[in-house]
């Protein structure tokens, strides 16, 4: 849609040139949200693609995405066989409402600060222990894990102006056993919970995303019995605690939530 509201569109070369930060300045990421409904607030656009950042980083310690990285080109990346929950990045890819417009647009980053509970990059990132590099406008840049930067449905830590600028998925979680689950009410809908376990030696670490506000996480240094499990999850999370919206019920999606993580232990303690 055409965005009436906007009056200048900037295209920096590099983020220091954007000194001052004001009430109706937005980053602009791929657009497939911010071109999806009235910004009535904004009047001017700071367009990430000038900063050319490089989409994808590979090295001994894992993987560097940039946050201007799109769904496709990560789609596209082949992982070294040694990292075993590589599959993981197409399953998250899969778990989008998105035709392929929306895929070769929208950016690993900008979904990530939309922080909606349905955001699978952020399922991605919260479940392979992701550190997220920020940068403040008027400080110096700071890290903050996957797991804590989500706060709420459409909420998140960042300062005005603060830009995420990459991810980092550790070379030891991207070598971790992994197991998924993921439901929507339509094919190819909006997730109602996407869930995801990954096991080191023996232990297990389970993140629930989609059917909460903000991603959840356990960890048990040894699998959990079936028991142990379902109530550490009850106990965190109390049944009004689930996202309650027209893609789920608060219950149905503690239900899911309940049934996928046990039939993921059940996964990663047979293997
Ligand atoms: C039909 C349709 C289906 C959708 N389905 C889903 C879905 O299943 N799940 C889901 O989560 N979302 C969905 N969305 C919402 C949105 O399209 C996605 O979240 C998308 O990934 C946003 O990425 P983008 O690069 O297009 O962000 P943009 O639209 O460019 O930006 C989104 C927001 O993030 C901010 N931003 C972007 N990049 C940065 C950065 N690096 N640092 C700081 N702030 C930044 C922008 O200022 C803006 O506020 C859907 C939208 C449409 C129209």
């Amino acid at each position: 849609m055409n965005l009436n509201t906007i009056t200048e569109v900037k295209r920096p070369q590099s983020a220091d040139q954007i000194t001052q930060w004001r009430p109706g300045y937005a980053w602009l990421a791929g657009g497939t949200w911010l071109f999806s409904e009235p910004q009535f607030g904004t009047d001017t656009l700071i367009d990430l693609q000038g900063l050319r950042w490089p989409a994808l980083t590979p090295s001994a310690s894992g993987l560097e995405i940039a946050a201007t990285c799109h769904i496709a080109e990560l789609f596209a990346f082949s992982a070294p066989p040694e990292w075993r929950a590589a599959p993981l990045i197409r399953d998250c890819c899969n778990a989008f409402l998105a035709s392929f417009k929306i895929w070769n647009a929208s950016t690993v980053g900008g979904n990530i600060c939309m922080s909606l509970p349905a955001g699978p990059m952020i399922s991605l990132t919260a479940a392979l222990e992701g550190v997220y590099t920020l940068w403040p406008r008027d400080g110096a840049p700071r890290e903050v894990a996957a797991v804590d930067f989500v706060t709420g449905d459409n909420a998140n830590i960042l300062a005005p102006g603060e830009l995420l600028r990459s991810i980092l998925l550790p070379a030891s979680a991207l070598s971790k056993r992994f197991a998924f689950r993921h439901a929507s009410m339509t094919k190819l809908g909006r997730s109602a919970a996407l869930i995801v376990g990954t096991q080191g030696e023996g232990d297990l670490l389970l993140t629930i995303t989609a059917a909460t506000p903000r991603p959840i996480q356990f960890y048990f240094p040894e699998m959990p019995p079936a028991t142990a499990l379902r109530r550490a999850i009850d106990a965190r999370i109390p049944a009004d605690g689930y996202f309650n919206d027209v893609h789920g019920s608060a219950a149905y999606k503690r239900h899911l939530t309940l049934y996928f993580a046990e039939q993921i232990r059940a996964e990663l303690a047979a293997a």
